[in-house]
C-alpha cells in the first residue's frame, strides 16, 4: 500500500472515517490511529505494527464530549484529574462503554483514555468525528517514535497515512493512571509525575513492580519495549571508556571520548531525545549505548523505566 504523507489534518481525518490508519503527532511521540469502533481498521492496526493483540490500546479524544462514548461510572477523583490535566500526556484507565469494541481493550473491561495537548493531533481528532485509538507509530519492540521521519522509517508501506508535524515537545509516553479502584494508581510513569498526581489527590499511589496485580492491570508492561538493535547499558558513576562502536547519551560534560555521543543540558531534553538517539545509533551501526541514570523525581522516573525496559530488550 502507498502511505501518503501530508500536513493537512482533514486529509488524515479522511483516511480514518474512511477505514484507514494514520499516524499523527502529540506532544508524547507520535501515534498510529484507527476509528475506536471500527473492528477491521484496529485489525490493520495491530498488524500494521506487529504488536502483540493482548497489549491494550489507548483511546485519543478531540474533546471531552467524546468520553462518553468510550467510559462510563467515572469516579470523582477522575474528574479531579481530567480537570486539571486533560488535554496533556495523561492516560486514565475507566470502565469502558458497551460500544467499545474488546479488540480495542485486548480485551478488558477497561479503556485507557487521553487528550492530548498538541493543537494539531485535537484539530485532526476532532475532524475525525469519533474517538481514535493509537499506540505509538512505531514497529512493536523498537524505540517510539518522536518524529515523521521515524514514523516513515518503520512503518511506510504498511499504513495509509501520516499526518507530519513538528517532532515531539516530550518525547515519553503519557502517564498511564488506573482509576478503577478506590484512588489513581500510576501503571506507567510518564511527564506527568506522581508527586503532581498527588497534589490533585493526595491518595494517589504508584504500582510497585513487586505487584503483579499491576502487571495485570496494565498488559502492555508485560512486553518488549524501546528498544534499539544496539545494547543498552545504564551507567551510574563512572562513564566506560568510549570504543568506535559505543555511543553514550546524558547530561554528563565530561563524556566527550565518545565518538556518538549526545550531551543534553537537562532531563527533560534528555527524556525529548532519547528515542531518536536510539534510532540514530542504531543507522550508525553502533553496539553498545551507554545511558546516563539520572534522579527519579519528575519526567525523571518515566526516563529511568524506559531506560531499564530498553536494556532488557
Ligand atoms: P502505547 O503502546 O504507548 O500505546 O501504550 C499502551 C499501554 O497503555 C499499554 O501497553 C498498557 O500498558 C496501557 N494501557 C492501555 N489500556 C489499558 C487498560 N485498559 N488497562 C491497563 N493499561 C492499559
Ligand atoms: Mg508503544
Amino acid at each position: 500500500m502507498e502511505t501518503i504523507v501530508t500536513t493537512d489534518p482533514m486529509v488524515a481525518a479522511e483516511v480514518i472515517r474512511s477505514g484507514g490508519t494514520a499516524a499523527f503527532p502529540t506532544e508524547t511521540v507520535y501515534g498510529l490511529g484507527a476509528n475506536v469502533f471500527d473492528e477491521a481498521a484496529i485489525q490493520k492496526l495491530f498488524d500494521a505494527k506487529q504488536r502483540p493483540q493482548d497489549n491494550p490500546l489507548i483511546a485519543h479524544i478531540g474533546h471531552l464530549d467524546q468520553l462518553d462514548q468510550l467510559a462510563c461510572d467515572i469516579p470523582g477523583f477522575a474528574w479531579d484529574l481530567i480537570d486539571t490535566f486533560f488535554p496533556g500526556p495523561l492516560t486514565l484507565v475507566l470502565q469502558k462503554g458497551e460500544r467499545v469494541p474488546l479488540i480495542a481493550t485486548a480485551g478488558l473491561e477497561t479503556i485507557g483514555v487521553r487528550m492530548p495537548g498538541l493543537e494539531l493531533a485535537r484539530e485532526f481528532l476532532t475532524a475525525c468525528g469519533t474517538p481514535v485509538v493509537a499506540p505509538s507509530a512505531n514497529l512493536s519492540g523498537r524505540p517510539s517514535p518522536t518524529t515523521w521521519e521515524a514514523v516513515k522509517e518503520d512503518l511506510d508501506g504498511r499504513i495509509d497515512c501520516i499526518l507530519k508535524g513538528d517532532a515531539t515537545e516530550i518525547g515519553l509516553e503519557s502517564t498511564v493512571v488506573d482509576c478503577t479502584g478506590t484512588g489513581p494508581v500510576v501503571l506507567r510513569p510518564g511527564a506527568i509525575s506522581l508527586e503532581q498526581l498527588q497534589e490533585i489527590v493526595p491518595k494517589a499511589s504508584k504500582a510497585s513492580d513487586a505487584d503483579s496485580g499491576a502487571a495485570l492491570k496494565s498488559p502492555g508492561m508485560r512486553h518488549r519495549h524501546y528498544s534499539p538493535r544496539a545494547a543498552v547499558v545504564i551507567v551510574k558513576g563512572a562513564i566506560p571508556p568510549g570504543g568506535p562502536d559505543s555511543a553514550f547519551i546524558g547530561i554528563d560534560q565530561s563524556a566527550g571520548q565518545f565518538s556518538n555521543s549526545l550531551i543534553l543540558s537537562s532531563v527533560e531534553e534528555y527524556a525529548r531525545a532519547v528515542f531518536e538517539f536510539f534510532r540514530e545509533c542504531d543507522r550508525r551501526g553502533v553496539k553498545t549505548i551507554y545511558c546516563e541514570a539520572v534522579p527519579e523525581t519528575g519526567v525523571g522516573a518515566a526516563l529511568m523505566d524506559r531506560l531499564r525496559r530498553a536494556a532488557q530488550g
